[in-house]
């Protein structure tokens, strides 16, 4: 063999060969804000992959406890008690972020929502439909512009808001969870909450991560395998969280400017886009506007792809859906 090509091989082999047979897989699933999280990283070595794993759950933890509407010590679960309260500066971007998202989908999300999921809650256990008068009476406390954001110190401008982070809170872990992978040195990852997942990297076999999007219809079946590195994608359902009164199917996700719970909502809503906060509250948005104006709106966006499968299994995608999910 030739000197160079030697040295040229040599060379490749202590760069690749260390990597391939030194790196591991750690895993690890626990159950955290309602739902099962799973964390993946690949790592130098096992003890590594243990700890940086558990950096992460500890994150997802740490905004769980600061945002939780189950957890009546949150910051939420105060905020909603005395109505005006100093946060966090998670919670306050949050809170932004959720407003902005607002702000864009005129209305159709908004976490100030809180005081119809209880009316709607409430009606699931005594199992009676809510009245109009009960509707109107909390549809005027619902309004993202009543909230008043004073440095760090948000207030309600009516008495009797509240609010619920349970369509953005998610999305946000997965992507603080990341940032502490990354911080922490390690360049391949996959957060998955519940459906909301950031892929970092390469996968660990494959120059991308495969994710399977479940068929709304078929409980093991799968829709389409979406290849992809460094992006988030949620995925709702309307098969996972619903309650049925009167013979009739109702969603977890209100219509905030018309107080009933989304009536004919989506099967199945997937977006992709470069952070899970956005894929997340995009998600619900897109279960309040439907196929035609949540399509409208992803395609408006920059860096934003989605799929909404509608009754009759009606498959929409937005314009760069193809060109992001196959290569
Ligand atoms: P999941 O994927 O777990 O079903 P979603 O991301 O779809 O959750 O969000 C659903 C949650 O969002 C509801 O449980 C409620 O807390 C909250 N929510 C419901 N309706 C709205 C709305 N119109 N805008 C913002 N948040 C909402
Ligand atoms: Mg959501």
């Amino acid at each position: 063999m030739p000197f160079r090509k030697w040295l040229f091989t040599s060379i490749l082999l202590t760069l690749i060969l260390p990597g391939c047979t030194r790196n591991v897989t750690i895993k690890r699933t626990e159950f955290i804000m309602g739902t099962w999280v799973d964390v993946t990283v690949v790592a130098p070595n096992k003890k590594v992959g243990e700890e940086v794993v558990e950096s992460a759950f500890h994150e997802f933890k740490r905004i769980e406890s600061l945002m939780s509407n189950y957890k009546a010590t949150s910051e939420i679960s105060r905020l909603n008690r005395i109505g005006s309260a100093r946060v966090s500066k998670e919670t306050l971007e949050v809170i932004n972020k959720a407003i902005a998202f607002s702000i864009q989908s005129r209305g159709a999300f908004d976490i100030t929502c809180k005081p119809l999921l209880d009316l709607w809650r409430e009606a699931r256990f005594r199992k009676r439909i809510p009245t109009k008068d009960e509707i109107k009476e909390k549809l005027a406390l619902v309004g993202y512009e009543n909230l008043d954001i004073e440095g760090n110190k948000v207030t309600f401008k009516i008495k009797g808001m509240g609010v619920d982070l349970g369509g953005i809170a998610k999305g946000y872990a997965v992507d603080k969870a990341i940032k502490i992978l990354k911080e922490k040195g390690i360049k391949q990852a996959l957060v998955n909450a519940g459906g909301d997942i950031y892929v970092l990297g390469r996968a660990p076999k494959r120059e991308k991560w495969r994710i399977g999007i479940q068929h709304p219809r078929k409980e093991k079946g799968i829709l389409e395998v979406i290849k992809i590195r460094d992006r988030a994608i949620a995925t709702s359902g309307d098969y996972e969280r619903y309650f049925t009164l009167g013979g009739k199917r109702y969603s977890h996700i209100v219509n905030p400017k018309t107080g009933y719970t989304v009536a004919s909502v989506p099967m199945s809503v997937t977006i992709i886009a470069s952070d899970c906060t956005e894929a997340d509250a995009l998600a619900t948005t897109c279960f309040v506007l439907g196929d035609k104006e949540g399509i409208e709106l992803i395609d408006s966006l920059l860096g934003v792809e989605g799929m909404i499968v509608s009754e009759g299994m009606k498959v929409f995608t937005s314009k760069g859906w193809d060109s992001i999910t196959g290569g």
